[in-house]
């Protein structure tokens, strides 16, 4: 007997296959390569925790050379009192890692930031938010200083007493894979030593060029595929690493440069009201 569907329920089924298949089509077509984002220049960073001054908290463990490559916030009840407590980006910028690494990370969020440096050249660094219980960010996000980024956990399987593992990288392909970079200066600010150099910078209305997609793809416990391209790979000695986009020197001079061409966006608001008071139009 010939399977004969009802004309109403098959022609729902003709109208979901066809879009299963439009949907498929757009996924195959590749994606453009996108090598950078945008974020507000950094007007100061504030500290992960009790913002925006740590009130609460303290270092637990703090970091070494070759040893312990962040800090370990800690609430001051002891114990896992601080469990749930809001995590905060210590400044603008734009997420560029936010998954369950697993291992022995747990949740991991990565915020690239743009700041300026004293000799007035536009820098940038990375801080890495780990072990947390919740993640309330994805990437490609443009965040704001003090906006909540997760909350302090456990890690993975509630391996450890709750704490926040900390990080700040200068090295933007580090990532996920630390065992493929010198686990020194050369890669990492000491991460208190480096908000408390900064807390203050001077505010400029700006928003910058920031590299993206400088991370290697290595974890296969990851449980989203679809935010990062695979880098460039380069191999010196033994060790591969991912390349930085070449315009990362051309995106540094140019957002340099757009102070001198732009100096209005460097000015204070009460610069601006002064300046209009004294010439009125
Ligand atoms: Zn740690």
């Amino acid at each position: 007997m010939p399977l004969i569907f009802p004309a109403s329920p098959r022609s729902r089924y003709v109208a979901i296959f066809a879009a299963a298949l439009v949907s498929l089509a757009a996924s195959a077509v590749p994606a453009v390569a996108q090598s950078y984002s945008t974020a507000k220049l950094a007007d100061g960073f504030d500290y992960p925790v009790g913002k925006p001054d740590g009130a609460g908290y303290y270092i637990f463990r703090g970091f070494s050379p070759n040893g312990h490559l962040g800090e370990d916030w800690n609430g001051s009840g002891g114990g896992d009192s601080d469990e749930g407590d809001p995590v905060y980006s210590i400044a603008h910028g734009v997420v560029v890692f936010s998954e369950d690494y697993k291992k022995g990370w747990g949740n991991v969020v990565i915020v690239r930031h743009a700041y300026r440096e004293q000799n007035g050249q536009i820098a940038f660094v990375d801080s890495l938010y780990g072990h947390l219980k919740v993640r309330s960010v994805s990437p490609g996000q443009q965040i704001t200083r003090g906006q909540i980024v997760g909350t302090i956990g456990c890690g993975p399987y509630r391996m450890y007493a709750a704490h926040l593992h900390f990080e700040i990288r200068k090295d933007l392909r580090v990532g996920m894979t630390r065992e493929l970079y010198p686990r020194s200066y050369e890669t990492y600010h000491v991460p208190k030593q480096f908000m408390d150099l900064r807390r203050s910078l001077r505010f400029e209305d700006r928003t910058v060029r920031v590299p993206i997609n400088t991370f290697r793809r290595s974890n296969p416990n990851r449980m989203t595929t679809d935010e990062v391209e695979i880098p460039q790979l380069t191999t010196t000695g033994a060790t591969v690493r991912p390349v930085l986009p070449e315009e990362l020197g051309v995106i540094i001079e140019e957002e340099t440069q757009a102070e001198k061409a732009t100096p209005e966006k460097s000015k204070s608001l009460f610069d601006a009201i002064i300046e209009k008071l004294s010439n009125p139009q």
